[in-house]
């Protein structure tokens, strides 16, 4: 739906926009004097016309492979960012502070379980010793009691940061564009049309 909604206001700003003459990527409307524009798709107009760049970061966030227009599927190559990427900077600020917050939590609670598991246990075997068998109880029962939170809350904050990790991964990939270099959009408008009546003959060929 929402591809619908984005396609239906590229297609009128294609149709208002005054530079309907002069090429322009259909993304952020700039010309090929900072990028060349490409045509990588079944795309005619000023709708055929794209950056390099704004496509790769379209592919990339969209997480997509084809175009949002004509459908076709554009030959990518995905490579996952490295976790230290996603640890710099796991996407909005409220995640970094969770991670953050989290992070601390187990690096200060880990080693005051692990204290406090070991007194507990050690109290036990002292009350052993005097033959005070309730109290032993007691003390283990209190570091398995304390053992289970920890690992509770341990695994409940892995997984969480495990799952935000795999949408990260799976929305953040860099994404390189495959294409021959004669896709490339000469400036000028002849060899425009040129093309796009070859591309039209190729697909006819193909059918
Ligand atoms: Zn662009
Ligand atoms: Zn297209």
């Amino acid at each position: 739906k929402d591809g619908q909604l984005l396609s239906s206001v590229v297609r009128t700003l294609a149709t208002q926009s005054p530079f309907n003459d002069r090429p322009m990527c259909r993304i952020c409307h700039e010309g090929s004097s900072q990028e060349d524009l490409l045509s990588p798709c079944e795309c005619t107009g000023t709708l055929g016309t794209i950056h390099r760049s704004c496509l790769e970061h379209w592919l990339s966030s969209s997480n997509t492979s084809y175009c949002e227009l004509c459908h076709f599927r554009f030959a990518v190559e995905r490579k996952p960012r490295p976790l230290v990427e996603w640890l710099r900077n796991p996407g909005p600020q409220h995640e970094k502070r969770t991670l953050f917050g989290d992070m601390v939590c187990f690096l200060f609670i880990t080693p005051l379980a692990t204290i406090s598991g070991w007194l507990c246990l050690r109290g036990a075997v002292d009350h052993l010793h005097f033959s005070s068998r309730l109290e032993a109880v007691g003390l283990i029962a209190l570091t398995v009691a304390l053992f289970t939170i920890y690992l509770f809350w341990t695994l409940v904050s892995f997984r969480y940061h495990c799952r935000l990790y795999n949408e990260w991964r799976r929305t953040n990939q860099r994404v390189i564009l495959l294409i021959p270099k004669s896709a490339n959009i000469p400036s000028n408008q002849q060899s425009l049309l040129g093309l796009q009546s070859l591309k039209r003959n190729s697909k006819e060929t193909i059918v």
